[in-house]
């Protein structure tokens, strides 16, 4: 796929753009959710609630990383940049090799 310069400045623009608001949506919910590990953490082995707080905890983190996942794609073919792991800030898309940066 043949673009020009501007076209691909546009498309790191865009994706640097949904970088900032995927942390937005979803670093909220990741911090509450690791809160809620500590505290589960802290209730220790023979409190009741601690299970409770630990499954909320986890349900928390999966939507926070859901809600990221869902608005962390490549403007042009719409995947989530990764490797073995999701990309935090990549240079260039490793399914299409868009620019990214
Ligand atoms: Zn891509």
């Amino acid at each position: 796929m043949k673009q020009s310069p501007q076209a691909r400045m546009g498309l790191a623009e865009s994706f640097q753009k949904r970088r900032r608001i995927a942390a937005w949506f979803a670093l909220p919910w990741i911090a509450v959710g690791l809160t809620g590990f500590l505290f589960a953490a802290f209730l220790g082995e023979e409190h009741t609630a601690r299970e409770v707080v630990f499954l909320a905890a986890f349900a928390i983190t999966v939507i926070g990383a859901l809600v990221g996942v869902r608005l962390y794609r490549c403007p042009a073919c719409d995947k989530v940049p990764s490797e073995d792991g999701i990309l935090l800030n990549p240079k260039t898309c490793p399914w299409c090799g868009v620019r990214l940066k």
